[in-house]
C-alpha cells in the first residue's frame, strides 16, 4: 500500500445480468485527496459508487479501505468505516425538516459531538440554519443538494462519495456548489467526486479518471486532463 492511501479499487469488475457495467477498474484515492471520476452517460459512474458504498455486487476485483479488503462487506459497516455518500438526485426526505435531515445522517453516532457538527455545518451552509425548521421539500434544488452534501458529511466521513451534484442546477448554483466542494478539501476532506460535468469537476481536482464504457480510459492530474486533446474534444465540448 502507497503511503496515505485511502480507496484503492484493483480490477474491479460488476455485473448487471450478462451486462458488464465495470470492466476491470482500477482507482486510487489518498488521504486528503480530491479525485473526480467523469465520463459520459452510462459509463458506469454510478454502478463504481455503488460498489464503493456495497449496494452493488462485484464480480471480480477488489476494494481496499485504509488497507482493510472491504470487496463484500455490508453496507453499513462500510458507512461505520466512515465511507459516506451523497446520492445521485440529492434524495432528501422531503417532509422531515432541514435539522432533522441532517440528525439522520449522524444516526450512527450521538452526544455532543453531533450538535458541533450541525452548528459546523449551519456555519458553512448559512442557508440551512436559516431553513432549519422548514420541511426540506420546502428547498430549492441547489439548497437541496448543500442539504445532501451536509448530511453526508454529519456521518464524519473519511471519505466523501459524490454522485452528480451539479445534475439539475442552474449555472449559477452549480458553481456555488463546486466552491462548496474546494471549500471542504481544502478543509481537508478526502473526497471523490463522480460529474458528467467535467469542466467544473477536473477544474478543482487534484487528480481525475475519465471513464468511458466501464473502463478508466485516461487518468491524471486534473489540471493536465482538463488541456489534453482527447478531453477537450469529447468531454468539454471544445
Ligand atoms: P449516469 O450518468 O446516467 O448515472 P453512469 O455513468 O453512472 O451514467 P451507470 O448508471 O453506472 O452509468 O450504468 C453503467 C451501465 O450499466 C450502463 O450501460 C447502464 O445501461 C447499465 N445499467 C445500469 N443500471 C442497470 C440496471 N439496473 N440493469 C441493467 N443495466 C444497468
Amino acid at each position: 500500500m502507497e503511503m496515505g492511501m485511502l480507496l484503492e479499487i484493483s480490477g474491479l469488475t460488476s455485473h448487471y445480468g450478462r451486462i458488464q457495467a465495470l470492466k476491470g477498474i482500477d482507482v486510487q484515492v489518498a488521504e486528503g485527496e480530491l479525485v473526480a471520476l467523469v465520463g459520459a452517460n452510462g459509463a458506469g459512474k454510478t454502478t463504481l459508487l455503488r460498489c464503493i458504498s456495497g449496494v452493488q455486487g462485484v464480480t471480480g476485483g477488489t476494494i481496499k479501505f485504509a488497507g482493510q479488503d472491504i470487496t463484500r462487506m455490508a453496507p453499513e459497516k462500510r458507512v461505520g468505516l466512515g465511507i459516506c455518500q451523497s446520492p445521485e438526485g440529492r434524495q432528501v426526505f422531503g417532509p422531515m425538516s432541514v435539522e432533522d435531515n441532517l440528525r439522520l445522517g449522524a444516526y450512527r453516532r450521538q452526544g455532543p459531538d453531533v450538535k458541533a457538527d450541525m452548528d459546523r455545518m449551519y456555519e458553512m451552509f448559512p442557508i440551512l440554519h436559516k431553513k432549519r425548521d422548514l420541511p426540506a421539500g420546502t428547498l430549492s434544488g441547489g439548497q437541496q443538494q448543500m442539504l445532501a452534501i451536509a448530511r453526508a458529511l454529519m456521518g464524519n466521513p473519511r471519505v466523501l462519495l459524490l454522485d452528480e451534484p451539479s445534475m439539475g442546477l442552474a449555472p449559477l448554483l452549480v458553481a456555488e456548489i463546486f466552491r462548496t466542494i474546494q471549500a471542504l478539501k481544502d478543509q481537508g476532506t478526502t473526497i471523490f467526486l463522480v460529474e458528467q460535468n467535467a469542466y467544473a469537476a477536473l477544474a478543482i481536482a487534484d487528480r481525475g479518471y475519465v471513464l468511458e464504457t466501464g473502463a478508466v480510459v485516461l487518468t491524471d492530474q486534473g489540471s493536465r486532463l482538463l488541456n489534453d486533446d482527447k478531453v477537450k474534444e469529447a468531454y468539454l465540448g471544445l
